[in-house]
């Protein structure tokens, strides 16, 4: 079903946009990367908030503009620094994708980041989102952005209710450009993202406190709850795995996650093959649990003495405990070294 149209006066584009901006105006979020404007860290902000959680960011973008506090510095920067620094935030992919798009806009834009959107998009890691978000917010463009809140209220404003969801929204992403002011754009989007986080949430949204609410089709119909309309989750998947703490004397073997698995280029500790037998004197530090995209995976943790090193591998190193706490670990790994510490 095609989005119900909303009429004129204080549903057009230009009435919500008012409405939306009084709004920010007193109840926006006080958020590190929006003490200015620059380009840098407007985009280091959203590859950061891409699937993590804005608490969780706040800590991290703070660090990482103090070691890399412009573009030319995280160009310049050694990859392993840069992963070093993104520990814990997950999805390394960004990570890398960032500090490749930092090395092009140094090589081919002098330093200077590319103002409109298409341009942008041809960055490494830079996609219609955050290209919609580095040119409204950093330039003042009127470029829309359709991302997991500001999906939900216009959803929920316009009362669309087919599935959403990558190509889907595509409805969605016309009427943000629809409803982008040709001024104050990035505030009117950085204002839909805050709506949707702190009064158009997922459960019990706020609409007696939305500055939409009389606009809203969802509100007025009584649909809140029903839309948007999620696409099927996928069944979960349990995976059972054992980790290795292999000692020699005083150090461990750690492995480097190769291509094409989750975390590459991360530091690990190596899994036991599956079908291997216990070795005498295995002794079991404890279990930990985590998840990778609809997988669930709950991994023992063993510890065994080798009396010689396992063979020499370029993906493999024997390390110190000193020298565990200075790799660049993905996030299971980090945890096994952390009930290390505690074992
Ligand atoms: S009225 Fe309710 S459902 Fe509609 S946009 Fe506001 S908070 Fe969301």
């Amino acid at each position: 079903m095609k989005p119900r149209r909303r009429s004129e006066s204080a549903t057009s584009s230009r009435g919500v946009a008012g409405l939306l901006l009084a709004w920010y105006r007193r109840h926006r979020r006080d958020l590190p990367w929006r003490e200015s404007r620059d380009p840098y860290r407007v985009w280091v902000s959203e590859i950061m908030l891409q699937q993590t959680q804005v608490d969780r960011v706040r800590e991290y973008f703070t660090r990482f503009m103090r070691r890399f506090p412009d573009v030319a510095a995280l160009a310049a920067a050694p990859e392993r620094d840069v992963l070093k620094h993104w520990e814990g935030l997950g999805y390394y992919r960004r990570a890398r994708q960032l500090h490749a798009a930092a090395k092009r806009v140094v090589a081919d834009h002098e330093g200077e980041f590319p103002r409109t959107a298409a341009e942008l998009r041809s960055l490494p890691g830079i996609g219609r989102y955050t290209a919609g978000a580095i040119a409204s917010i950093a330039f003042d463009l009127p470029e829309p952005i359709v991302e997991a809140n500001s999906r939900r209220v216009i959803a929920r404003l316009v009362g669309h209710d087919e599935p959403v969801g990558g190509v889907r929204d595509e409805p969605l992403w016309q009427i943000a450009g629809e409803l982008v002011p040709p001024r104050n754009a990035g505030l009117f989007n950085q204002a839909l993202m805050d709506l949707g986080a702190m009064v158009c949430t997922v459960s019990r949204p706020l609409c007696d406190r939305c500055p939409l609410a009389a606009a809203c089709v969802a509100r007025v119909t009584g649909r809140v709850e029903e839309l948007p309309v999620l696409p099927r989750q996928r069944a979960v998947k349990q995976i059972r795995e054992t980790a290795l703490v292999l000692r020699i004397g005083r150090r461990i073997v750690v492995e480097r996650r190769r291509a094409g698995e989750w975390w590459e280029g991360l530091w690990d500790f190596p899994r036991a093959a599956r079908g291997e037998v216990r070795a005498a004197g295995d002794r079991l530090l404890g279990t930990i649990a985590y998840s990778v995209t609809h997988h669930r995976i709950t991994c023992r943790v063993v510890e065994r003495r080798l009396s010689r090193p396992p063979a020499a591998a370029s993906h493999r190193r024997l390390v110190t405990a000193a020298a565990l706490a200075r790799l660049a670990m993905t996030a299971p790994g980090r945890r096994i070294a952390r009930l290390l510490d505690e074992t």
